[in-house]
């Protein structure tokens, strides 16, 4: 972040801070200081669920019945709740161990983690401690609030196949990891457990479920498995502390209370049937990441004969075929990761992609604009710049190009080139500037400087002279990238004869 923005967010903290002062907590009925008006809260999660767990790794839609599940458990303990809230509950297709919370009630919980629990009270537990962060506006006062308050969802970057990883957790924006991996603090961790407890109880469910549940995260955490570490624990993290505060309170709520234990089970059936198959998944990622690509592509295989309706195995497939040019194959994976799953963004910017290599550029076109719905990535923004340029709607293409061009990605940079070539004839002297004046020996001079990362060649200098005048100047040669260049006429005058003379740019070009 650089100074300016720190600055804007600062600004915004005390004017939010002004308006939401000394309201009393809706949870804990304490007076509550800095916390921000209910819009806000209501704004920020209608705004950013979405797109943040798409940039996750999408919705778990392989058993719909999962979310079905999660989502009843949720609400159950939603109605409990000591504040009205338009509570969500969704599941995210992703391995590692984590849930969350955003302002306004809309909670997530990683596949990953429900292969974890034991009984549907431990879901509850999980579910309830949520529902306090987002009802106690917690979020709100957390670090990251200088982000939220931006407000702007950035476009993500897709992470290329043989980098980073997770077929799908591939594209990070930083404000999704700050939402998400924030650190509430211990006081807010401890209220959480506390009020999600007379949740449980209220819900009918054994409070004795997040004891357990502590319990299983404190024995993990010490197995110091880095996947737990990067989740949930980053951002709840267990303690004894916490198993202990949560006895006392079990024991002071009403005893008895169910576990749910067979429904947990038969609801999680497929779910924990084919966890073998998102290990060899995981093994997958990692040989194409070590550059074994046979060995890749046999692992996925074997996932997806355990489970056939995963569309990020398929997904992954279509990314190995398009690294080894196979395009027709490529492109039958991705209608398969979109049958299985229509609403994941990557599916549809990687068809996207492979449509536009294809020359179906209609094809190409629908597919990014339905990914840029429900997840802006600078990859789709930079294809359909290119399908704009290519189609002469020069105004959307440098519109979409200019997006593009923000992410710091090699996607970033060519859209940063594409844009530099389309954008240098109109608008000669945002990329190149020229000043003009005296020199030490009393002669005009003109000093030119290339703003842009590519070597310009065939300037041209517009000269206009104090009586009106004028001419055109060509400069022989290439100014390099980010390079600068004195030209002195050797004409003398004086500085009065000097000022009165403007120079502009009116023509310019990338040397290729
Ligand atoms: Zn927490």
């Amino acid at each position: 972040m650089n100074l300016s923005t720190v600055r804007v967010v600062l600004f915004s903290l005390i004017t939010t801070v002004l308006i939401g002062s000394c309201a009393v907590n809706p949870v804990t009925g304490k007076k509550d200081f800095l916390v921000v008006g209910e819009d806000w809260e209501l704004n920020v999660g209608k705004q950013h669920y979405g797109p943040l767990r798409q940039s996750q790794g999408g919705d778990y839609t392989a058993d719909p019945g999962v979310e079905e599940y999660v989502r009843k458990v949720g609400q159950k303990l939603a109605a409990h709740s000591d504040r009205k809230l338009p509570y969500e509950f969704n599941v995210i297709n992703d391995s590692v161990p984590n849930a969350w919370a955003l302002p306004g009630g809309k909670i997530s919980i990683n596949r990953g983690l429900l292969t974890q629990l034991k009984d549907e009270a431990e879901l509850s537990a999980v579910l309830a401690h949520e529902i306090v962060h987002s009802a106690a506006k917690h979020g709100a006062r957390g670090q990251s609030r200088g982000i939220l308050l931006q407000g702007a969802v950035m476009a993500a970057t897709i992470a290329g196949s043989r980098k980073g990883y997770g077929q799908a957790a591939q594209a990070t924006s930083s404000i999704a990891a700050q939402l998400t991996n924030q650190k509430y603090g211990r006081n807010a961790e401890l209220e959480s457990d506390l009020y999600g407890m007379r949740y449980m109880s209220r819900a009918g469910y054994d409070p004795r479920g997040a004891v357990d549940l502590q319990k299983t995260f404190v024995r993990l955490s010490e197995g110091r498995q880095s996947d737990f570490i990067s989740g949930l624990f980053a951002s709840h993290p267990p303690s004894i502390e916490r198993v202990r505060k949560n006895v006392e309170t079990a024991a002071a709520l009403p005893a008895g209370g169910e576990r749910g234990k067979a429904r947990y089970d038969n609801a999680m059936g497929r779910l924990k049937k084919t966890a073998p198959a998102y290990e060899l998944f995981a093994d997958a990622q990692k040989a194409l990441k070590e550059n074994k690509i046979q060995r890749a592509v046999d692992l996925t295989k074997k996932a997806i004969r355990i489970e056939s309706r995963e569309g990020h195995f398929q997904s992954f497939l279509g990314d190995i075929s398009i690294q080894t040019n196979n395009y027709k194959a490529a492109k039958s994976y991705f209608n398969k990761a979109i049958n299985l799953n229509p609403n994941f963004y990557y599916y549809r910017v990687r068809r996207g992609e492979v449509n536009q290599k294809n020359g179906d550029i209609r094809a190409a076109r629908a597919d990014y604009e339905a990914s840029m719905k429900l997840l802006p990535s600078a990859e789709a923004q930079y294809g359909l710049g290119i399908i704009e340029r290519d189609s002469g709607n020069l105004p959307a293409a440098k519109k979409y190009l200019a997006s593009a061009a923000q992410s710091k990605s090699a996607v970033g940079k060519k859209a940063t080139d594409a844009l530099l070539k389309l954008d240098l004839g109109d608008n000669p002297q945002n990329y190149l500037t020229v000043n003009r004046g005296l020199s030490s020996k009393g002669t005009f001079a003109f000093q030119l400087i290339n703003n842009t990362s590519r070597p310009l060649t065939g300037i041209k200098l517009g000269v206009t002279m104090g009586d009106g005048s004028q001419s055109i100047s060509n400069v022989s040669g290439t100014l390099g990238a980010g390079e600068s260049k004195i030209i002195d006429t050797g004409r003398k005058m004086s500085k009065a004869q000097a000022d009165s003379i403007s120079v502009k740019v009116v023509d310019v070009s990338v040397r290729q």
